[in-house]
């Protein structure tokens, strides 16, 4: 079946309407169209969003939950079409859409356990008969910008969050992946109608491209702008919500290394590295881009690493045994040719698609386009003599998202990730540095963006904290202890 038809079987068994509109979506699997959307208008959107931020933040936080949960039992009877259809989409293979669906729900159902335990603290009070305390209240409509290789979790990551903490969400996801966003309306319309309602504009999606993000963006109404996607796109995206004091969020670019010491169970690290590499097509934010090898492992690690990378299946992703998928688009494939020039190896897949080989690369030095982030699979290799060297390579680049290190040396994995190690919002040990769980707080320093997202404490990012003093004494004592009396 070609994409465009099995699409087609996927939008009437899921009542996804998909035929009219001007916004037309392409299957990197053969780069033809399988749909059209229609493009959305800010303007109502952000009104709608802010009418229902005045009901849903007056709707007990557990009862908010209840809702999220709803949603997450909905994705879990979804899982297997929705994976079908961010393949179509997006060119994943298919475990990895499985995978994706499954960040959904994880997510949810972390979102309904946090919607009871929004906790706040009561704070010791200098003066006396005083009591202090901290309270978190909903902050407002929630703007998700999301990009094209996770299509629907970075949604589920932010929406299951903004809703338990009362929020609205208008969703502006990629224009390379508008057929997910419409699927995952479908299950938020049955949600809504299983859950008794929700207030019209509580959870929105505006279809349309950047000028689209730009209008969101700028509008006043939305209190939050959470942003995934390349780190040129939240350098234009930060400055403008700053300039209106909204609250941001961005969760950008990354240029992710792995240190593989001497004492490293290279079998395992292989493994890892071919994972992190390779896996969907080297179009993850956390993608190993960066392999800092010992000396005198290196020509065994790297041997290991040409077999893996020369075998790995590549090809069209709902086939079980293809491990790498299409690149996104033309595009794509001509970044990475902008750095490999003919060294490129472009695999003969599914006419109309964009497929190459996985690409080892091995360097003397950290310079010229390994600095930045190509979003293909390239994977450069550099050797290294002293951890410490190591460790300076690892942080010696603008971004600063994700890192790992393969050793069984205790005092090496522990530098690794104490202040004078990795400077990444993630440090992995005997992992690659893809594949984040949702309990963790996700995000990146540097020109990642500063974001952290999902799981931990991250919640605080979709509330707005207030300090509350009591007085429940008959005097009125100042803080610091000051005097203000009127003489008698
Ligand atoms: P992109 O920056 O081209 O687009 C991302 C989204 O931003 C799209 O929805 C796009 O329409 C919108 N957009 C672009 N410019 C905008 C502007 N000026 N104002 C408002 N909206 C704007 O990214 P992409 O190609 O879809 O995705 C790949 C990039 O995303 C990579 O750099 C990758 O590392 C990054 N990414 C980061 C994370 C993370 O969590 N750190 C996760 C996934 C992807």
């Amino acid at each position: 079946m070609t994409p465009a038809e099995e699409a087609q079987r996927i939008f009437d068994l899921a009542g996804i309407e998909s035929s009219a509109g001007k916004l037309v979506s392409h299957s990197p699997i053969d780069g033809k169209p399988i749909g059209r959307v229609t493009r959305g208008d800010p303007d109502s959107a952000c009104a709608r969003a802010a009418e229902a931020f005045e009901q849903w933040r007056l709707v007990p936080a557990p009862k908010r939950g209840e809702f999220v949960r709803i949603l997450g039992n909905l994705l879990r009877e979804a899982k297997p079409i929705l994976a079908k259809l961010i393949t179509l989409e997006s060119g994943k293979i298919l475990a990895e859409s499985l995978g994706e669906v499954q960040e959904m729900i994880d997510i949810c159902d972390f979102a309904v356990g946090l919607s009871r335990q929004l906790y706040g603290l009561t704070i010791a009070s200098e003066r006396p008969n005083h009591r202090m305390m901290e309270q978190w209240h909903p902050l407002g409509p929630v703007l998700v910008i999301s990009a094209f290789n996770f299509p629907v979790a970075v949604w589920a990551w932010n929406a299951a969050l903004a809703l338990v903490c009362g929020n609205p969400v208008i969703w502006k996801p990629s224009e390379k992946t508008p057929l997910c966003a419409e699927a995952v309306m479908v299950l938020v319309r049955r949600a809504s109608e299983r859950f008794g309602g929700i207030p019209h504009g509580l959870v929105q999606l505006v279809q349309g491209e950047r000028d689209v993000g730009e209008a969101l963006v700028d509008d006043p109404r939305i209190a939050m702008v959470s942003a995934t996607g390349s780190t040129a796109m939240g350098k234009a995206v930060g400055p403008r919500v700053a300039q209106r004091f909204g609250r941001v969020l961005l969760e950008l670019g990354g240029n992710n290394a792995t240190i593989v010491c001497p004492s490293a169970d290279l079998e395992l690290a292989a493994r890892a590295i071919l994972f992190s590499a390779a896996g969907t097509a080297g179009q993850r934010c956390t993608t190993l881009r960066r392999l800092i090898v010992h000396e005198g492992i290196a020509d065994s690690l790297v041997e290991r690493l040409r077999n893996l990378f020369a075998s790995v299946k590549i090809g069209d992703p709902r086939d079980s045994d293809v491990l790498v998928g299409p690149l996104i688009d033309e595009a794509a494939f001509n970044a990475m040719k902008a750095v490999l020039g003919d060294q490129i190896e472009r695999v003969d897949a599914v006419p109309g698609g964009f497929y190459v080989r996985p690409a080892l690369v091995e360097v003397k030095a950290q310079e010229g386009p390994m600095l930045e982030e190509t979003f293909a699979p390239i994977l450069y290799v550099l050797r290294y003599r002293e951890i410490d060297e190591a460790i300076a390579l690892n942080n010696a680049v603008p971004q600063g998202l994700s890192s790992s290190i393969f050793t069984n040396d205790l005092r090496e994995a522990e530098l690794f990730m104490s202040a004078a190690g990795s400077d990444c919002g993630i440090a992995n040990v005997n992992i690659g540095p893809s594949g984040a769980e949702i309990g963790g707080a996700f995000g990146g320093e540097k020109e990642t963006g500063g974001g952290r997202e999902s799981g931990s404490d991250s919640w605080r990012a979709y509330m707005r904290r207030q300090t509350n003093t009591i007085n429940y004494g008959s005097d009125l004592p100042l803080a610091q202890g000051i005097r203000f009396d009127v003489a008698p």
